[in-house]
């Protein structure tokens, strides 16, 4: 573990004006590695069901006090840790590796905007909150996920679609422009900025390499560009959270005070309530300010922002003429029926929301066409299904996202099975399948993606880049 700069220490000891003993734990603690915690995906199993895979997986738990869903896991075999990500759950999307500290700002947007209707995630790769939200927000509500890296906003979309969320729509914009695009939109918005990452070093030795006072003002202008355009792009009565995982109050509270100094209608809500300890991390402007040592977690800054005025319904708006959208047809409505009927999916409002593009379907959040008429929509919602001559080919996001309400008997894959049907092979089952006939494969009850019966085998349908050389499977 590598240790503080010096100059970083002389800077927050300037700043915080910490005792001996508080800077000896801050030190320590940055040095020390740090503690794994993760979420259970809401969208996917309870509190119970995770209680049970808890227990499967030999973890012992240690509930995160900000987070129902948060938990410190100490695995039986320490090795487990560094492997999570290839468990069979993970893949399926039931739990999502985030660090403790890091699930408080979606806390506190849940605590003071559990009503929102229309979120905005401004910064939302690789998408630990986006998808936290989605497990409070569940549509009709909607969230706008928004990235500004090409590259971060593959990872994003991979999460959204391994956690089944139906209710994301993804822009690829600078977020410092958003506000104007979509100026008065949002019920609430979290800006978790880009930052210099003070307090990521248990996780990341390197964090630290080129810090300087210089790197703190020139990401605190990216900063105060951001948050103006956050402050744009929320409505009246709104909720604007701003979060970073860094330190200094040139990243944080200054930023904060140039949101207040420059909007006599924004104010600060006092975090102080927000959970049982949050008085060990307050500010004496209310904002939570989470040094390692406090909670033993990474560093984290949290602020909330009301913006003066009510909140008022804003009417959907038609999507735009050039949109390549158009409202799914009767008639392939009339299609996708009997396939549902057949998947024993209960599908009532599902119709209004569905979209058709040259042959491809999709399940849109039904303000999609509000956004699309001001701003360029990178994908929303989820793919339904693919048109073909031979009939209609289901997409493996459907499945990910609803397999779980279809009253269809499940195709529930051994262990053996399911290992190699992650690892893209075909796979051969004893059942007598009728040829030609397209199943949903389950591992333990929960979808894996879809298989079709040929020739005695079932043609494996997971999408290539979900394959895995090695699933874990305990
Ligand atoms: N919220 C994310 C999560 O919980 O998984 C982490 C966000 S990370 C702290 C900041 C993100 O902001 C990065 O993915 C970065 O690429 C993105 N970013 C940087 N500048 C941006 C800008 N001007 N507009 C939008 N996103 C930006």
């Amino acid at each position: 573990m590598a240790a503080l700069p010096q100059a970083f220490i002389d800077h927050i000891q300037q700043q915080q004006n910490f005792s001996a003993t508080e800077m000896e734990q801050f030190c320590q603690l940055s040095a020390q590695p740090l503690r794994k915690s993760v979420r259970f995906n809401r969208n996917k199993i309870s509190l119970a069901e995770f209680h049970q895979l808890a227990q499967q997986l030999a973890w012992t738990l240690e509930p995160i006090p900000w987070c129902n869903e948060g938990f410190w896991i100490s695995p039986k075999d320490p090795q487990m840790e560094h492997t999570l990500g290839n468990h069979v759950e993970h893949l399926q999307g039931l739990f999502y590796i985030q660090e403790s500290s890091s699930m408080l700002p979606v806390k506190v947007i849940e605590h003071f905007a559990p009503e929102a209707q229309i979120l905005l995630d401004m910064a939302a790769a690789p998408g630990s909150k986006t998808t936290q939200l989605a497990g409070h927000f569940i549509a009709p509500a909607a969230i706008v996920a928004n990235e500004l890296s090409s590259s971060r906003i593959k990872g994003l979309h991979a999460n959204i679609q391994r956690c089944g969320i139906d209710n994301v729509i993804l822009t690829h914009q600078d977020g410092r422009i958003l506000g104007e695009q979509l100026n008065a939109t949002f019920d609430a918005i979290l800006l978790d900025a880009p930052c210099g990452g003070e307090g990521t070093v248990r996780k990341d030795p390197d964090a630290m390499k080129n810090w300087s006072t210089q790197a703190l003002h020139t990401i605190s202008e990216v900063q105060k560009a951001l948050i103006e355009s956050a402050y744009l792009a929320l409505k009246p009565g709104g909720l604007l959270v701003y979060s970073t995982c860094t330190l200094s109050f040139e990243e944080n509270q200054f930023v904060c005070q140039h949101l207040l100094e420059r909007h006599q209608d924004m104010s600060a809500i006092d975090l102080k309530q927000c959970f049982a300890d949050a008085s060990r991390c307050i500010t004496p402007e209310g904002f939570l300010h989470v040094f390692p040592h406090i909670y033993n977690s990474e560093g984290f800054f949290v602020a909330a922002f009301r913006k003066a005025g009510e909140m008022k319904v804003t009417p959907p708006l038609e999507a735009p003429k050039k949109w390549p959208y158009r409202r799914a047809s009767q008639k392939l409505c009339q299609q996708l029926k009997p396939v549902f009927q057949h998947l024993g999916f209960e599908s009532s409002n599902f119709f209004d929301n569905l979209w058709s593009r040259d042959d491809t379907l999709w399940y849109f959040p039904a303000v999609t066409t509000t956004i699309a008429s001001q701003i360029k929509i990178q994908r929303s919602g989820i793919k339904v299904a693919e048109i073909h001559r031979s009939g209609i080919r289901l997409a493996h996001d459907f499945i990910i996202a609803f397999a779980t309400d279809f009253s269809q008997p499940k195709l529930e894959l051994s262990a053996e099975l399911a290992r190699d049907y992650l690892r893209g092979v075909d796979l051969r089952v004893p059942d007598a399948i009728p040829e030609n006939y397209e199943r949903v494969a389950f591992y333990r009850g929960q979808p894996l993606g879809l298989v079709k019966s040929l020739k005695g085998k079932l043609k494996n349908r997971l999408p290539r880049p979900l394959v895995r050389d090695n699933p874990i499977f305990k």
